[in-house]
């Protein structure tokens, strides 16, 4: 399991910054260190555990990039077109033998380059004599349409180093190389509460002053598509005792537990009070709107992160302090998400000293795109977040954007 000392951290600060808390997180809290043997087709979204040294040249041989005719360069006139007997034909999966000075080979696309040969002419490019003989024009490059053996990566090189979170481009390598199997950290064990007396689960009654909870189905579909083995726990009361024994449990068997709602100031605000009795708090009033408030504990070493309970503080605090955390827990490199810079199509005036994130819908417009604020900006709004494409994030120092102003935007697909 993560464990934690909790006299890592130490913040006397009002709001802490999302740089500082992440990186307080981050430097302190140690990853997952168990590495399990997966197979390749099951590797994809997982944390490499080790470094990949690649065990075999790509590609495995010389080979042609194209169909035509293999030649040696040494072959070729000067300045002028040059005709050749054609012996021998390669296709791909062929072997391919040697070729004699002064003679064209046929060959196909994969096929291995016969010894003495280093060049090939595309088939698009050449004539055929009616003796039987190929015409190639002048001009051509030595190597031109030849792949040597180790040009991707050569035998005993990195292929890809430890930390890497595996997309499926990574796959693609992996199996080229021949690996059938890959190690990875093993899947992070994380648990996930509602609090609240209003929340019912979905698909239940109502009843008078109830709603249904989306935090947690959300929450669980974020963290599950970060690779973690995600346990349910269900909707907690707004009961401070109740909420003290849950997330002791759950930190007992979790490397991370995460809530949402209650932890605010208000009288039924007891998650912060219930991390404070079942461990101890570290910070809990972060300079990120919407999602001030979010605190974060360590209970017998454990992290807890405990988000807002507006649904869209929920999103936004997930993927700005808690993905990075995550990833950071799971052994995962830190790669965080590149901004695209848009054109703001918006005014908006905010206060210095905390970043706010601003939800917009982009559209082109001329050689640009611009990105245009939603009209309904709640934090409890969701489908502020279902009708718009991502985020526009305004630094800590700013304080007012008008329209024309160019702004870091980020795609929802990058942050969840
Ligand atoms: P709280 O921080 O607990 O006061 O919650 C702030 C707002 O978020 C309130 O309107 C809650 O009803 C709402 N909320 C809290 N938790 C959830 C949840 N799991 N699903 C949907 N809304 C929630
Ligand atoms: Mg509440």
């Amino acid at each position: 399991m993560v464990q934690l000392s909790s006299d890592t951290f130490a913040f006397g600060g009002e709001l802490m910054s999302i740089d500082t808390a992440i990186g307080l997180m981050v430097a302190r809290i140690p990853p997952v260190a168990e590495v399990e043997s997966v197979a390749l087709a099951e590797a994809e979204g997982r944390i490499l555990g080790a470094a990949v040294v690649a065990p075999i040249d790509l590609p495995v041989f010389d080979n042609s990039a194209v169909d035509g005719y293999a030649v040696a360069f040494a072959d070729l006139l000067e300045g002028n077109e040059t005709v050749l007997p054609i012996a021998g034909r390669v296709a791909a999966g062929e072997a391919a033998g040697t070729a004699s000075r002064g003679w064209a080979t046929r060959i196909f696309t994969g096929a291995p380059m016969p010894a003495g040969t280093d060049t090939v002419f595309m088939q698009e490019d050449v004539r055929l004599t009616e003796a039987g003989e190929v015409v190639l024009p002048r001009g051509l490059a030595k190597g031109a349409n030849a792949r040597p053996a180790g040009e991707d990566i050569a035998r005993g090189t990195l292929a890809i180093a430890a930390g890497r979170r595996l997309e499926p481009r990574d796959v693609a390598l992996l199996a080229a190389l021949g690996l059938d199997r890959v190690s990875v950290r093993r899947r992070l064990r994380v648990s996930v509460f509602s609090t609240g007396n209003e929340l019912r689960e979905p698909g239940s009654a109502l009843g008078e002053a109830a709603i249904y909870d989306s935090n947690r189905f959300a929450l669980m579909a974020l963290i599950r598509r970060l690779g973690c083995e995600v346990r349910d726990l269900g909707i907690l009361r707004d009961d401070r005792r109740a909420i003290e024994a849950a997330i002791g449990e759950a930190a007992h068997s979790s490397d991370l537990v995460v809530t949402s709602g209650g932890v605010s100031t208000g009288d039924e605000d007891h998650v912060k009070a219930a991390i404070s009795a079942a461990g101890s708090l570290v910070f809990w009033r972060l300079a990120i709107k919407p999602g001030r408030p979010v605190a974060m504990g360590l209970i017998g070493g454990t992290p807890l992160v405990g988000l807002p309970g507006n649904p869209v503080a929920v999103f936004i605090t997930f993927a700005h302090v808690l993905r990075p955390l995550i990833l950071a827990l799971a052994g995962a490199t830190p790669s965080p998400p590149m901004p695209a810079l848009v054109t703001a199509d918006f005014a908006h005036a905010k206060k210095a000293g905390r970043r706010e994130y601003v939800r917009v819908t982009l559209e082109r417009r001329g050689a640009g795109v611009i990105a245009v604020k939603y009209p309904v900006d709640g934090a409890g709004v969701l489908t502020s977040l279902t009708r718009t494409d991502g985020l526009v994030e305004l630094p800590e120092a700013l304080t007012r954007v008008e329209p024309g102003d160019t702004v870091a935007f980020y795609d929802y697909r990058h942050l969840a």
